[in-house]
């Protein structure tokens, strides 16, 4: 085990050079919390309506006859909404503000998983090396987003070495100290997998180095986007952990990151496998649609009768009470799962849930979301089964998640 403590800085410009380091990592949080709060508000509203296309799109081809040439124009319809759903993913992705399925992983069998993948991704004249150091280890992160990361590191590899050279991802368990400061804003004192991963390529200047993890920030001209390292930021940070670049000019570059330990309690989010197939997604069960956005509800709720559910449907949490309350009072069974907002103007969605299971015991809760889950992960929701669903659904998600979440 590697002991990671900060050094004691005596000299004096080894301390200026270590106060601007502090300054560039905290000029590009707070740029990185600036960024995710605009794609956030724009995330929220592009997703709705979205979903409100993609949805109308399926409506409408459904009622054309089967031989009805205009089924080419709503395809077309349905999949630029599933590409604005990726670049609006993409733009979460980079702010840290995505939807995350963490799951406890072992990154060596995940790296060792990718490496097909990642000869393909660096081409046979560049040589891969992996090394596990200190046997296997367990993290709390989310399977594809962490095969995102190492595949952005290799294609950024791949570019520093038209010539050739070698790759390697070395993993190890590093103990953070109380006075550890190479990321003094995310760190915690604690056991650490880092992540170390090299390539022998062009190396990068100072200024490169400052500014390599900023949105559109690129040295590849056209060739670029500016995209693969802010990503690989956003969905670091926003797991917990940090990431360090460090490079010289024509001898290489290495990344370090360093991510929590996962000890198995951690995972407070269910999710719904989206490609599961279910045989039948009918059923009559009396649900509970809230969401503020009026057209997102109606057309929710109207894909959710046709499928034979007894549908309620409220305009936001006031009202979703109101409406539990007025069938208690006719004495009509209960609700079975109410499908809900995360962010809606008067109260979240999360905290609607928490004060219904006060008032009518706990209930299945489905959460459909344009963006990140911290909200729900804060609260404490202990008392009710909730899933969690990206905004935008199409149709069959729906209905496969609401009959998932049904019987589980
Ligand atoms: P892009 O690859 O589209 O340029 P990235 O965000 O992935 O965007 O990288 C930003 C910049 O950081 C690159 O343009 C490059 O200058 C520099 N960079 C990233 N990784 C490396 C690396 N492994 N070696 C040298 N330079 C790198
Ligand atoms: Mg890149």
């Amino acid at each position: 085990m590697v002991c990671y403590f900060a050094r004691d800085i005596t000299e004096r410009r080894e301390a200026a050079r270590e106060s601007e380091r502090l300054h560039r990592a905290l000029a590009l949080s707070q740029k990185h919390e600036a960024v995710g709060r605009l794609a956030a508000g724009i995330a929220h509203d592009f997703n709705n309506q979205l979903m409100v296309m993609t949805l109308c799109a399926e409506l409408v081809g459904d009622s054309l006859e089967t031989d009805d040439p205009s089924h080419r124009e709503i395809l077309d319809l349905l999949t630029a909404g599933k590409s604005a759903a990726g670049l609006i993913r993409q733009l979460l992705a980079f702010s840290g503000q995505q939807i995350l399925r963490p799951t406890l992983m072992c990154p060596d069998t995940a790296i060792e998983q990718q490496r097909r993948l990642l000869s393909r991704t660096l081409g046979e004249h560049i040589r891969i090396s992996t090394e596990s150091i200190d046997g296997p280890k367990s993290i709390l992160f989310d399977r594809t987003q962490f095969e995102q990361v190492i595949v952005n590191l290799a294609m950024n590899a791949r570019d520093a070495m038209p010539q050739g050279g070698t790759f390697e991802i070395e993993t190890c368990i590093v103990e953070v100290g109380t006075d550890f400061h190479e990321d003094f804003a995310t760190l915690r004192p604690g056991p650490h997998v880092l992540i170390k991963v090299t390539d022998s390529g062009s190396g990068m200047d100072e200024e490169t180095l400052a500014r390599l993890f900023e949105p559109f920030f690129t040295t590849k001209g056209n060739g670029g986007t500016g995209l693969g390292l802010a990503t690989v930021y956003g969905i670091i940070k926003q797991s917990g952990g940090s990431i360090w670049a460090s490079s010289t000019l024509g001898v290489g570059t290495t990344f370090r990151i360093f991510l929590p330990v996962g000890d198995g309690a951690a995972e407070s989010v269910e999710s719904v496998d989206a490609e599961a197939a279910h045989s039948c997604l009918t059923g009559s069960e009396r649900l509970l649609v809230v969401d503020d956005d009026e057209m997102v509800r109606v057309l929710v709720s109207r894909i959710l009768r046709d499928l034979g559910y007894v549908v309620f449907e409220a305009d936001g949490p006031a009202e979703a009470i109101e409406v539990r309350e007025e069938i208690e009072r006719r004495g009509e069974p209960g609700i079975d799962l109410i499908l809900t907002d995360v962010v809606m103007p008067d109260e979240s969605g999360p905290s609607m849930i928490r004060s219904m299971s006060e008032r009518f015991g706990p209930s299945r809760v489905l959460f459909m979301s344009g963006y990140a889950t911290d909200r729900i992960k804060e609260e404490d929701l202990s008392a009710s089964d909730f899933v969690l669903l990206s905004k935008p659904l199409g149709r069959s998600v729906l209905a496969d998640a609401v009959r998932t979440a049904l019987n589980p």
